[in-house]
Formats: structure tokens, C-alpha cells, sequence
């Protein structure tokens, strides 16, 4: 295995190191009074190999709550820029830091960054530190977004530090979080690289992501038309898996954009209740450029900010730069259509017929939705259960659910096959509203049964038996109308 063999079987390497350094500042986490670890990931911290006893003892929680360095450990902050809500904006990890890379018993390298662990060279007038609140979440969406299967990082432990932060709210207290990530490339890292207007640091980024993340472009005979390519496809996937189980980011600024393809930075994200395009939860999203129908869209613009920082190295004159940039940028669209379409006819229970043809009942199926308020996920979950049952009542009442159940009823398998299907496709359980705002805080106030019901639950949202019924329920209309999410600061 590689990497530093270290205490709690870390084992570390720096590679982001290597990069020059205009990309990182070294500096360790500011040391904090009272840490006590809060929860720990435990399923995490052993697939990763790491030793669940230390993560529990006080050696780990110092490690944890960045009071003390493992001997391997090369902390910095990373430098990136990023379009926020569309302008330019020199940023860098204000309050992160990176503790290392860590090898997991595959080989397979990790980042291990802190959250919350103090000013930086980037913190502008930030103070480098998270309330306990925004930290819990992110433990919560990160475990919810990854038994729904969708590519994110995960929260290993998350502390309190025993300090009070200032929010707008007040005195909040303060917690950090140590974070895991298949790296923190960013599309803001890449246009970082591109104002520095030396191709000499773009190549030296695009090459440190081929190796780390997509060895395979490597002998490449373009390996950075064929890096964009890839990148395009991954967030084509991506944003494909947020719609289907109605997820908003929220705050889909370049800079939380990864290169990797992993859902990234939990601020203000939420999960949409009844269907609708405009849904927005962030209280700073006043325009709703971030609502759920608007992030494909957005993903879209976003690669095109990356696309546009690879021209120096695309081709060598500026024309075939472009044609090539904007040849892989029209190839997100129908990836994205694709793979929504394909998710779309497992949640329907479809096989594949005629993509027109699907695409329209799928259409219809939503605004069929929209126009009756319906809750989106248990909506899915009303049709399979309506297949169960002989005498559906809508199918006399509209053309829709007839149309639908011929459809099921001719194909090979019948109800049965759709059903199986459509298990595989339909979560049981996403994160109500009401219910995390219930499990936050009644874990703030010490009461933890609503979180551990809620974590259990979302961690295998595709088994009905786990989920308890008052989790399925949409959040009530007076809490919706007025819900607002936050940026974690
Ligand atoms: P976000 O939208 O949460 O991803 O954060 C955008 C930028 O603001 C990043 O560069 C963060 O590092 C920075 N930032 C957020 N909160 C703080 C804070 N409390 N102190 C310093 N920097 C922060
Ligand atoms: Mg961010």
C-alpha cells in the first residue's frame, strides 16, 4: 500500500503539494479549546481503513479537531477563484484545510479536509469558522446523497470546538468537520489556474487531475479535449441523479463545481416536496438562478467557464481551441437528456420503447404532478402501490394513468417487472425539511433519537422496512411556504 503508514492507520500523502505554489498555502488549523467529537462516521472511517478505536479516542479527537498533527500530515489551503451567481470572484478555502491525502486499502486516494478549522490567506472577511448547525447538516445530506447512490463527498466526524460564532441569527456554537473527498479540484481551481495567465500552471492542474482522477486519458492523443470530454460526461450523470430524486444544490457557483463529479459544498441544499421547476430554498437566491429546473442549465454554464480556462491547451491555434471546446460542450445536453431518461423509465417502471414516445409520458407524467401539487417522491411511490392494487381509480379518471398502465401491462413482465424496477428507482425516504430541521435541532439540544431515526433511515432509502411512516411525509404546507435554507456561514 502507499502513502506514510501514520497513527489510526492513515496514510498520507501531499501530491497536491507538488503543484506550484501559487495553487496552496501551507498552514495548519487554528487550535481549538473544548473539542468533543459529536458524531463520528464509523462505516466510513472502515472503508477507508482507518481504525474506528482511535477515531473514538482523545488522540484521534485531537487529530479531529485539528488541535494536533499526524506526523505525515502536510496541511494547506487551496487557491481557487469562482463565478458567484455569475461574477468572477478571487476566493480559496477561507476555512478549510487539507490534512492530507490518504490511501484506503485499495489504493484509492482521499482527501481528508477540515471544515470550520480557522482563518486562512483566503478568508477575506471571513472567520474561518462554521456553527455547529451547517456542519451536522452536511454530515446528513452527504450520508442521505450517498445511500441514494449519488457521487458526494462524506463527512468522517464532525466536533464542536467549545467556542461561540457570530451568525446573523447570533451566538451560534462553533463545530468543524473533517471532510472526504476524491479530491477538492474545482472548476474554480481551473479558472484560478486561467487568471494567472500562465498555461504553464493550467497544464501542470489539468495534469495532476488526469493522474489523479482519469489515468486512463493519460496516452491520450488529446488528453485535455478528452479531460473536458470526461468532466462534461460526469456532470452530465451528476445532475441527471439530482433531478431524479429532486435534490437542490442551491448554490451552484463554479467553485463548487468539482472535477471529479462529486456533489460538493451542502450550504443551502434542500429536497423539493411537490414538483416544481422554481422551487428555490436558498434565502440568497433571490432570482432563483439555482432552482431545481434551472441546474442543468447552470451545470451547462459552468462547464463552459471550464471549457473556456482549457484554450490554451486544447489546440494549438485558438480556432480549433474553440470549435474543439464547443464540440464537447453540446455534447452535455443530450448525456444529461439520457440519463435522465433512463432514470425517469426505471422510476416509471418502463423498459425502453421509443425515446420520443417515453420522453412525453415522462413530460406528462410531471406536469401532471405540477398542476396537483403532488410530493414528487412519494408520487412514484403512490404509482407502484396503485400497480399493486387492481381497481385504480385513476385509471378511469385520467388518460395518463390509463395510458401508463397499458403501457406496463404490455410489456415483458408485466407489473411484476415494473415493479421490481421501480423499487430500484424510487427512494422510500429523502431528507424532509421539517424533519432535518427537527433532527438538527433537537441534536443541538442534546437529544440525538431524531437524528440517529432520521441517519438510519436515509442511509438505505431504497428499503421500505426501515423507513418510518412519519419520515415519509411531505413538509407541512405552513413550514414550507415559509422554509429558507442558509449559506453555512
Ligand atoms: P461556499 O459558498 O460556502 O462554498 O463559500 C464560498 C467561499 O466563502 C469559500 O471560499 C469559503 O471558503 C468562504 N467562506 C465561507 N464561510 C467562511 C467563513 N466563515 N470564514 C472564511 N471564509 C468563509
Ligand atoms: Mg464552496
Amino acid at each position: 500500500m502507499l502513502g506514510t503508514a501514520d497513527e489510526g492507520g492513515l496514510r498520507l500523502e501531499a501530491s497536491y503539494a507538488q503543484l506550484p505554489e501559487d495553487f496552496w498555502s501551507a498552514l495548519p488549523p487554528q487550535p481549538v479549546p473544548a473539542p468533543q467529537l459529536l458524531v463520528a462516521n464509523d462505516d466510513l472511517a472502515a472503508a477507508l481503513g482507518l481504525d474506528v478505536e482511535w477515531l473514538h479516542s482523545p488522540q484521534g479527537l485531537a487529530v479531529l479537531a485539528g488541535n494536533r498533527m499526524p506526523k505525515s500530515a502536510y496541511p494547506l489551503a487551496q487557491a481557487y477563484t469562482g463565478h458567484q451567481f455569475g461574477h468572477f470572484t478571487m476566493l480559496g478555502d477561507g476555512r478549510a484545510i487539507l490534512l492530507g491525502e490518504h490511501h484506503d486499502p485499495q489504493d484509492q486516494l482521499w482527501d481528508l479536509q477540515y471544515k470550520g478549522s480557522g482563518r486562512t490567506p483566503y478568508s477575506r472577511g471571513g472567520d474561518g469558522r462554521a456553527a455547529l448547525g451547517p456542519m451536522l447538516r452536511e454530515y446528513l445530506m452527504g450520508e442521505a446523497m450517498h445511500g441514494l447512490g449519488i457521487p458526494t463527498t462524506r463527512v468522517l466526524a464532525v466536533v464542536a470546538t467549545g467556542e461561540e460564532v457570530l451568525r446573523q441569527t447570533g451566538p451560534q456554537p462553533g463545530a468543524l468537520l473533517l471532510r472526504v473527498a476524491a479530491s477538492h479540484v474545482r472548476v474554480g481551481t481551473f479558472q484560478y489556474a486561467a487568471a494567472k495567465g500562465d498555461p504553464q500552471l493550467l497544464r501542470a492542474l489539468a495534469d495532476y487531475v488526469i493522474n489523479r482522477h482519469y489515468p486512463e486519458l493519460r496516452d491520450h492523443t488529446e488528453p485535455y479535449a478528452a479531460l473536458l470530454e470526461t468532466v462534461i460526461a460526469r456532470q452530465a450523470q451528476l445532475l441527471a441523479q439530482w433531478m431524479l430524486v429532486g435534490f437542490i444544490h442551491g448554490v451552484m457557483n463554479t467553485d463548487n463545481m468539482t472535477i471529479s463529479g462529486e456533489t460538493i459544498d451542502y450550504g443551502p441544499c434542500a429536497f423539493m416536496d411537490h414538483y416544481d421547476p422554481q422551487t428555490v430554498f436558498s434565502s440568497i437566491d433571490h432570482h432563483g438562478r439555482y432552482a431545481y429546473g434551472n441546474q442543468p442549465a447552470i451545470a451547462q454554464w459552468n462547464l463552459a467557464r471550464f471549457a473556456e480556462t482549457l484554450l490554451p491547451v486544447l489546440a494549438a491555434d485558438q480556432e480549433a481551441a474553440l470549435d474543439c471546446a464547443n464540440a464537447a460542450l453540446q455534447t452535455f445536453g443530450p448525456a444529461y437528456r439520457r440519463a435522465w431518461l433512463d432514470g425517469m423509465r426505471g422510476k416509471l417502471g418502463l423498459v425502453a420503447e421509443d425515446d420520443a414516445a417515453d420522453q412525453a409520458m415522462c413530460d406528462a407524467y410531471l406536469e401532471l404532478l405540477h398542476g396537483n401539487h403532488e410530493d414528487f417522491t412519494n408520487s412514484f411511490l403512490g404509482l407502484a402501490a396503485a400497480l399493486q392494487t387492481s381497481g385504480d381509480e385513476r385509471v378511469d379518471e385520467d388518460p395518463w394513468y390509463r395510458g401508463w398502465r397499458q403501457r406496463i401491462a404490455r410489456q415483458e413482465g408485466g407489473s411484476a417487472a415494473a415493479l421490481e424496477r421501480m423499487a430500484r428507482h424510487n427512494p422510500q425516504i429523502i431528507p424532509r425539511n421539517h424533519r432535518v430541521e427537527e433532527a438538527l435541532e433537537q441534536a443541538e439540544a442534546g437529544n440525538w433519537e431524531p437524528w440517529q431515526t432520521l441517519l438510519t433511515a436515509l442511509r438505505q432509502p431504497y428499503q421500505p422496512s426501515t423507513v418510518p411512516d412519519h419520515l415519509r411525509e411531505p413538509t407541512p404546507a405552513s413550514l414550507a411556504a415559509v422554509y429558507q435554507t442558509f449559506c453555512g456561514t
